[in-house]
């Protein structure tokens, strides 16, 4: 159900429908729009009837949603949602660009990278730090070590950190350093990691798993929203299917498609969607062509000696001239990519 508030109603109004909600067992939740405010209802088992609402003063409408997710729906959410971190705005007019390698694997590595990545004008930093590996013998990431490399890579250079969170034991932890809290594929359908999202105060980039639909990937982003924590922004990466030849199989088809079905932003991995780091530039090109607000990119200084996917990352000359035409490319889409030279260069 959608309560659509008339035109200015005043907070008194909003409050008593609020607390009507809450009444019938149910949770409410204020979705702000560019004329009207709506506020959406979840928790409810069934259909609820409208004529509970349209009577309380400032309800213009009460619509029943009938999708298996409510609030990540255009139907209650024309607009697009836009995530600020710190000036930057994700789901924007603005291209987003996460950079970094898929694990921090030392201090030097990491803080040398964040240099590199802003003189490149790029202003979020990817790393790994609990990295959760399909073989146990895999390098498991450095842990709690990487999150203080993470940090300082952050106050030195001004990057906002985008890491991943494993489990709820380290979510804490995790972030606290995480100006993004990204959650895995292979977590994806970790429902108590979801629900424990939804009450954390930090945007969640969620990955879709290799085996989930569209629509499963927007449930589990209706976990963390439902939860009350609306800032979360979907990143297509790949699903698995008969082909060999790549690591994934990028699935363009879901941007034109979440942005029909979800006002929320949707970025792109192409590092892990094709697996080989000469896919890497077309396939990003792709997904900015497909409609998607950004991209998150593997690159690594040596990518032969990196300790996770190597083979997938760019050197930094290769993602500069990948950057390039990202800046070609923008204007096309009727999008901007701004570079943050300033303070670039800033003596370490
Ligand atoms: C990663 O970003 O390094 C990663 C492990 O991605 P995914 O969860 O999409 O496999
Ligand atoms: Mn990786």
């Amino acid at each position: 159900m959608l309560i659509v508030m008339k035109l200015n109603a005043p907070r008194s109004d909003v409050e008593r429908v609020k607390e009507k909600i809450r009444t019938l067992g149910f949770a409410p939740h204020e979705i702000p729009g560019e004329e009207r405010l709506a506020i959406g209802v979840t928790g409810n088992k069934g259909k609820v009837d409208p004529e509970l609402f349209l009577n309380l003063p400032g309800v213009l409408e009460a619509i029943p949603v009938t999708k298996p997710f409510k609030l990540v729906s255009r139907d209650v959410k024309a607009e697009n949602s836009v995530i600020q971190i710190d000036g930057s705005r994700i789901g924007g007019r603005e291209l987003t660009v996460i950079a970094g390698p898929c694990s921090v694997e030392s201090r030097d590595q990491i803080i040398d990278l964040a240099f590199t990545l802003k003189n490149l004008g790029v202003r979020f930093l990817r790393g790994g730090a609990y990295k959760p590996r399909t073989s146990p013998y895999s390098f498991q990431g450095l842990k709690d070590e990487a999150l203080i490399y993470l940090k300082e890579a952050r106050d030195a250079t001004g990057l906002r950190i985008v890491t991943e969170v494993k489990d709820t034991a380290t979510l804490a932890a995790v972030a606290e350093c995480a100006d993004i809290l990204q959650v895995g594929a292979r977590n994806m359908h970790n429902y108590s990691l979801l629900e424990a999202l939804g009450s954390v105060r930090k945007p969640v980039l969620l990955k879709r798993g290799f085996a989930a639909t569209i629509e499963e990937l927007l449930m589990s982003a209706e976990y963390i929203l439902s939860g009350g924590n609306y800032n979360v922004i979907l990143c297509e990466r790949g699903i698995r299917t008969f082909e060999t030849a790549t690591r994934n199989t990028l699935d363009l088809n879901s941007i034109p498609i979440i942005k029909k079905l979800s006002h929320l932003p949707i970025i792109v991995d192409p590092s892990h969607g094709i697996g080989v780091w000469d896919g890497v530039t077309p396939m990003s090109l792709a997904a900015i062509a497909a409609g998607a607000d950004g991209l998150i990119i593997e690159v690594h200084q040596d990518p032969a000696m990196a300790l996770s996917d190597g083979y997938q990352s760019l050197k930094p000359s290769r993602f500069a001239q990948l950057l390039e035409k990202l800046g070609q490319l923008a204007p096309i889409m009727d999008r901007t990519l701004t570079r943050a030279f300033q303070n670039a260069g800033v003596a370490r």
